[in-house]
């Protein structure tokens, strides 16, 4: 085949990553016939062989390994940054994200686009941060001025920015909303970690009880699934009026988790205890501390493909979800660029259960 584009995609089996290994190489692709390179950080899992795809194995904030490894490929096209360490930390972020620069730009001369994947914490600030700057009032919309506080996200942008300017290189940025998806290797993944609390109140004959605030069982959230992510990655990388620019990401629609709580004890077949009258948040993260074990056993008991808890379940995520509120991000800014792609929250989050089922994730 000869190709039109070639991608690199840096996390290829994390929560976005996953999804653009799927839709990258199909033949009607905008932009292919798609070439694909994708990275990550531990050997090529099971679940991810299937796709036509070129897996890496490599540990991007190793700078000598970083560029040992992708100098070699010289006919790269566009980057996919979908990446982070697993924690807020700036400087190892920062590096992770320059040394693909480094080890790409100087040997593929041919690339042209690089679309860098940060989140809608640029409004509100990260999760753990001690500078208490005000938060932006939602709905977010891309043209808000950064905080005044340390976030990796701006590190990120700075490079992008920086790097591309050399180069008359065009970027994009997306700031997306709570993402839902697949990947059983991501380091937050809301809808492997509430379908894993889900299985275990199943395993352990308890009603499915949820753990948050009024306000977050109340209020309209926003989320975005992944494979919508990665179509609109494709649409900045292909199309000309969206060079150049930062864009927002969700389904374009809004739930409510007391819904979506009544869709997930359905699907696993419990029994559900919504939010109740005068009760504090309970952490998810300290009630499932001690199941590792449990969730061992269920593995084993449903011949499920091998997973550990702390794994496929952050249970610290959610329980920073549950103290959520006022979160919405705007959509107006893409649809006046043209990018009008959508989905159903509660249709994302079943297909995205159905999916783990099929690939024998969760029971
Ligand atoms: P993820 O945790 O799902 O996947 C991370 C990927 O990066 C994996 O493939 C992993 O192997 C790879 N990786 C990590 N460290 C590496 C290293 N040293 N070398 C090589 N590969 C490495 O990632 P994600 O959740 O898509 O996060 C990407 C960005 O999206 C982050 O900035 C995150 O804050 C943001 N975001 C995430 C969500 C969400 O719900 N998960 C929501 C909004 C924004």
């Amino acid at each position: 085949t000869s190709y039109q584009s070639v991608a690199l995609i840096v996390g290829i089996t994390g929560i976005v990553g996953s999804s653009l290994a799927e839709i990258l190489p199909l033949p009607d692709t905008p932009g292919g016939p798609w070439k694909v390179y994708g990275l990550a950080r531990r050997p090529r899992p099971a679940w991810n062989e299937n796709h036509p795809i070129h897996y890496i194995q490599c540990d991007v904030s190793n700078t000598d390994e970083t560029i040992a490894k992708l100098s070699p490929l010289t006919d790269i096209t566009h980057i996919f940054y979908v990446s982070w360490m697993g924690s807020e930390e700036c400087k190892v972020n920062a590096v992770m994200f320059q040394n693909i620069f480094d080890a790409v730009i100087p040997n593929a001369p041919n690339l042209k686009h690089i679309c860098l994947q940060t989140g809608i914490k640029h409004y509100f600030g990260l999760f753990e941060t001690d500078t208490k700057s005000e938060p932006h009032d939602s709905p977010f919309t891309e043209d808000l001025p950064r905080l005044n506080q340390p976030n990796f996200y701006h590190n990120l942008e700075d490079i992008l920015y920086e790097e591309t300017a050399k180069r008359g290189l065009t970027w994009s940025v997306h700031r997306p909303a709570l993402i839902f998806g697949f990947s059983p290797c991501s380091m937050m993944n809301i809808v492997s970690t509430l379908s894993v609390y889900a299985t275990i109140c199943k395993h352990e004959k308890t009603p499915l009880v949820y753990p948050g605030t009024k306000a977050s069982w109340n209020c309209y959230a926003d989320a975005v699934d992944a494979d919508l992510i990665a179509e609109h990655q494709i649409w900045t990388a292909v199309e000309p009026n969206a060079k150049n620019q930062v864009f927002n990401c969700n389904n374009g629609d809004v739930f409510k988790w007391k819904h979506i709580w009544k869709t997930l004890a359905e699907q696993f077949g419990v029994e559900m205890v919504g939010y109740e009258e005068g009760k504090e948040q309970v952490s998810l993260q300290e009630m499932m501390k001690d199941k590792g074990p449990v969730w061992d056993e269920i593995v084993k008991e449903n011949k499920l493909v091998p997973t550990k808890l702390e794994n496929i379940a952050a249970f610290w995520f959610a329980d920073i979800a549950f103290m959520s509120e006022n979160l919405l991000s705007s959509m107006n800014k893409n649809k006046e660029h043209g990018f009008v792609g959508f989905r159903n929250s509660q249709k994302s989050f079943v297909s995205c259960i159905d999916k783990m089922k099929a690939y024998k994730i969760i029971p």
